[in-house]
């Protein structure tokens, strides 16, 4: 399936038409797939995800007042249709419930204001993203990204990306209230065009690796299901791998679960002494190790090896950690079963969401005729299917 997007000058024409007045400058904020490394961010382990072309438009306008008016083509679909106003002083966040979404721009906001960058007067944001929400392609981190870029464009900051990044990851956190990782904030900001990035969340070090995939393509599996738990449940699991380091640590000099290898964890897995948190643990250490075998693999060009670290992240995030479901389990498990299919697995918080799967080109349209009928047989509605492009990160159209 394609995304049709519209072009600069219909997003400056939606902007007028909802604000009454020529918008300034038109802004692009990616999405982001992972290829391996889930639920590691918040373990202090590491990822390789990278941007996509997926993503949210932003359309900035400024003001000469002080207030802040903001329109989400996308929430007006949701909610009601309405302008949301606020003063670019205040640093709290919006309670209505209908006005929640905004919080993921003010948090951005608010967080540069607090750190003294000088953002002196009002302005109007149009937004239209075409990431479903909860899709499991991050689309809260491409609109906090998107804010936060449109900011340091439009008034000058002098902030570096990887700054950025943290902004957004902390509005997400206190802001809004998900206690997630760094991940996402930086797989949309620090996304380059065909690369994928190998992140130690822990160190912020990280390196650009190109996803040569010959013959293959990534190709993103949605099951157009969203999870209203997610966010919850997401935090549980934080608050699990929590209290096993908590227990870990009666021996182990540890802060994060991604500090331990395999062996020094099974040497003291009888420290944790619960079978539940011994599952959520044991998949934090081995997707950790997984990952960075799977940076091994792409380093000798050995794509077989991946999609087999693909397969077995998928089966972890099953069976230890607990947030695949049916439907993502239906997506991946009847992937493994298509010619030419190297390896597939969910992506993101998971329970709903997307998955991805690593597909011969020649063999993508039957993979997803047949992969979409086993979903549709089992699930009763139809799975939908996209071709990630890897792109760059926010940047001004
Ligand atoms: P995900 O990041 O996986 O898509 P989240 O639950 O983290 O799911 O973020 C989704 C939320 O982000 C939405 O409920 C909404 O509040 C906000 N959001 C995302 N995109 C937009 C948009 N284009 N306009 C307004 N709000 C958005
Ligand atoms: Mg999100």
């Amino acid at each position: 399936m394609e995304v049709i997007v519209m072009d600069k000058q219909q997003f400056l024409d939606e902007y007028k038409a909802v604000f009454n007045e020529n918008g300034k400058d038109v802004f692009f904020s990616p999405g982001r797939i992972n290829v391996i490394g889930e639920h590691t961010d918040y373990n202090g382990g590491h990822v390789f995800p990278c941007a996509i072309s997926i993503g949210t438009y932003g359309v900035y306008g400024p003001r000469e007042d002080s207030t802040v008016a903001v329109y989400s083509a996308n929430s007006a679909k949701e909610e009601n249709s309405k302008i949301i106003t606020f003063d670019i002083n205040d640093d709290q966040p919006q309670t209505a419930a209908d006005e929640k979404w905004v919080n993921y721009f003010k948090g951005m906001l608010v967080y540069l204001k607090q750190r003294n960058y000088k953002i002196d007067h009002g302005f109007n944001l149009y937004i239209h993203g075409y990431l479903p929400y909860g899709s499991g392609l991050s689309s809260s981190a491409s609109i906090e990204m998107l804010m936060g870029n449109i900011l340091k464009d439009e008034f000058n900051l002098d902030i570096d990306e990887v700054e950025l990044v943290k902004l957004g990851q902390k509005t997400e956190n206190d802001f809004v209230g998900l206690n997630s990782g760094i991940m996402d904030q930086f797989a949309v900001g620090m996304g380059k065009k065909n690369n994928a990035i190998f992140l130690d969340c822990n160190t912020l070090e990280y390196k650009y690796l190109p996803l040569e995939l010959g013959d293959y393509e990534i190709l993103i599996m949605s099951t157009n299901k969203t999870h209203s738990l997610a966010g919850s449940k997401y935090n549980e699991r934080v608050e699990e791998c929590g209290e096993a380091v908590k227990r870990l640590s009666k021996k182990l000099n540890i802060n994060k679960l991604g500090e331990i290898d395999p062996q020094t964890f099974d040497q003291y897995t009888y420290l944790i002494n619960d079978d539940t948190l011994l599952r959520r643990a044991r998949h934090a250490v081995s997707e950790n190790e997984r990952t960075k075998r799977a940076i091994d693999a792409m380093e000798k060009g050995d794509l077989e090896e991946l999609g087999r670290l693909i397969n077995a992240s998928h089966v972890s995030l099953k069976y230890d950690y607990e947030v695949t479901g049916k439907e993502l389990d239906t997506l991946a498990e009847s992937a493994w079963e298509q010619p030419g299919c190297l390896g597939a697995r969910m992506v993101g918080g998971g329970f709903a969401g997307s998955a991805i799967a690593i597909v011969k080109k020649a063999a993508a349209e039957d993979f997803k005729k047949n992969v979409g009928k086993v979903y549709r047989d089992k699930i009763g509605y139809d799975a939908s299917f996209y071709d990630a492009e890897v792109v760059d990160g926010p940047h001004k159209l």
